[in-house]
């Protein structure tokens, strides 16, 4: 089934942000003859996280939206920090956040070719220099924000001295660092990018994709706009950061003569109790914090995969935050809302107990299994039944018995009736423990043989209704419960003194060794994804074997115990 989209109606489809806005007046004026194309250029540097998420929806979202097209483009200018797996993984997170490039998968490294030439160009236009100095001495002469920079002494070097120079650092011929190619701007422009920026560095390392072809490296102020003019592209979306490196951008293409595309800045999407930056993130993988980039403590795109959230999911929290031209700290509670939103209308039903108690009732009849009919998902009727085998002797939560009940608790107590979800009335008659420790480790109860299904023989009531798993029937599983990776809101906030790594959760993993799940669940394979009744969403974790099943928590349900009344009373 489809929603007409906004453009079927006239209208636009979400509420409108600045960026779209933009675009909008752009094809009011025809400014670029009425296209729409963006682009999604991360540096392969890393594994994508969720503010990546933003810029990838955005992009792709607003090329789909005006009928225009959208690249994905890698900035691969830096030969020491790039790996092909961190390539292969975004590509595979942006298509399964439901994106589709078609055939415009490019690389900057592609233009290095272009890139140079135009190097050259610049330097016979006497707008590019070969320069001597080391960093140390390029970040002496740079000046600061309150003092101007001075002019290298390298500066004034001949065109033909700056060709022969460059052509030699193409040939191998200086070691790495002992020289650069600067552009020759202004070293007393107040904005520091303009003080006559490296172009090119020289790196004597393999390149994920050139290999050796090239043992100088562009950098990627002097990659990223030309690469967005060879493409195309009519608006360049990209981060707040980069404000201060369109005047570069813009002087670049103007030097050149080339096709100028629109640069639009928006606020990167900050979270709360999470870290969103590459550097961090390697490094909770580097030092062990956490298992892997897909972590399902992680905010990358993987790790939330395999947390299992849905794309959907995302793509609606990514609508609905929208674009700011300043930076805030969204609450994950937010990211969350959207998962349970999602999952609550797409995800089956099944019961699940984590941490087991044994219930036999006395008068069930021994050997008898009877396969009670369970609702796959109540919001959604297409999703149908299911046969639940109920017996003698079966599981509930331990969190569902007390032996003294505070007020306000309505579940299993001695002499107090509960109903069994889909199956019985039952009242607990008799308590077992364990004579060393005194903690219960078995219930007896009686069932009402006329309720079954859980309806009420005569009109009685019970004040609540839990889930079970038959014992005979209950296949065992590892349940893997995620926490905030951080205990504070804000762990990139330094200014305390304490290093950001000293706010991680200790208790952001609980294994639950031996949860009893329902026979329905044996099989589920690795992705997919279910409510264990009253518990929350879970998914089958990539670890999962017919032999060890193991399952993450996707995240709680909120209002838990409201539903399941309200689903009982629709029933009945
Ligand atoms: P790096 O520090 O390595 O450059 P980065 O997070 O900027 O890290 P890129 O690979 O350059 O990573 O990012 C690709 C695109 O995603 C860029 O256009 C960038 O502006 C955008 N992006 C990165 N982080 C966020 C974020 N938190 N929110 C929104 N967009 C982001
Ligand atoms: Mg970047």
């Amino acid at each position: 089934m489809s929603t007409p989209t906004n453009r079927d109606a006239g209208e636009p489809a979400a509420p409108s942000h600045f960026v779209r806005d933009i675009i909008r007046e752009d094809l009011a004026t025809n400014r670029f003859d009425g296209r729409v194309h963006t682009r999604f250029p991360p540096e392969p540097n890393g594994y994508l996280h969720i503010g990546h998420a933003k810029s990838i929806c955005m992009n792709f979202g607003l090329a789909k939206e005006f009928g225009g097209k959208c690249n994905l483009r890698f900035d691969d200018t830096n030969p020491s920090k790039e790996e092909t797996e961190y390539v292969e993984s975004i590509i595979e997170d942006v298509r399964w956040l439901g994106f589709d490039w078609e055939d415009r998968l490019f690389y900057a490294s592609d233009y290095f070719d272009q890139l140079y030439e135009w190097a050259v160009q610049l330097i016979k236009a006497g707008n590019a220099y070969v320069c001597d100095l080391s960093a140390d001495e390029m970040r002496e002469y740079r000046g600061t924000l309150t003092e101007p920079g001075r002019e290298s002494p390298y500066r004034n070097r001949s065109v033909e001295e700056n060709l022969e120079l460059f052509e030699r650092m193409r040939a191998g011929e200086f070691p790495d660092g002992s020289r650069t190619l600067r552009a020759k701007i202004d070293m007393s422009s107040p904005n520091l990018n303009m003080r006559d920026p490296v172009m090119y560095r020289i790196v004597h390392a393999e390149h994920h994709r050139s290999g050796n072809k090239w043992c100088i490296y562009p950098m990627y102020d002097f990659t990223h706009g030309q690469s967005d003019s060879i493409e195309g592209i009519t608006h360049s979306i990209c981060t707040l950061e980069f404000e201060d490196h369109r005047p570069l951008y813009d002087w670049y293409i103007e030097q050149l003569g080339i096709y100028h595309p629109r640069q639009i800045e928006f606020a990167r999407l900050n979270l709360d109790y999470t870290v969103l930056s590459k550097r961090k993130l390697l490094t909770l993988v580097q030092k062990g914090y956490v298992s892997g980039w897909d972590d399902p403590r992680k905010p990358t795109i993987s790790g939330i995969r395999r947390r299992g959230y849905t794309p959907e999911a995302i793509r609606n929290f990514c609508e609905r935050i929208g674009v700011a031209k300043f930076n805030g700290i969204i609450e994950y509670s937010l990211l969350e809302h959207f998962v349970r939103e999602d999952l609550n209308k797409t995800s089956l039903r099944a019961m699940a107990v984590l941490r087991p108690l044994k219930v036999v009732i006395d008068n069930y009849p021994e050997g008898q299994v009877e396969e009670l009919e369970a609702i796959n998902n109540p919001e959604d009727p297409s999703a149908g039944t299911r046969k639940v085998p109920f017996s003698r002797v079966f599981y509930i939560e331990q969190d569902d018995f007390r032996e003294d009940p505070p007020k306000q608790y309505y579940r299993l107590s001695p002499g107090r009736e509960v109903r069994l979800r889909y199956a019985y009335f039952v009242t607990c008659t008799g308590v077992v423990k364990d004579p060393a420790t005194g903690q219960v480790v078995e219930l007896h109860c009686t069932y009402d043989p006329a309720s079954k299904g859980g309806n009420s023989p005569d009109g009685r009531k019970v004040k609540s209704t839990i889930h079970w798993v038959s014992a005979a029937h209950a296949v065992e599983a590892e349940v893997r419960l995620y926490d905030k990776l951080f205990t504070c809101e804000n762990p990139n906030d330094e200014s305390d003194g304490q290093e950001w790594t000293s706010h991680l959760n200790p208790n952001s993993l609980e294994l639950i060794p031996d949860a009893k799940i329902e026979p329905c669940l044996a099989a589920a394979p690795p992705g997919s994804r279910y409510q264990f009744e009253r518990l929350g969403y879970f998914t089958v974790d990539r670890d999962s074997t017919p032999e060890k099943r193991v399952f993450n928590r996707t995240v709680q349900l909120r209002d838990t115990w409201a539903k399941i009344e309200k689903s009982q009373k629709g029933k009945r």
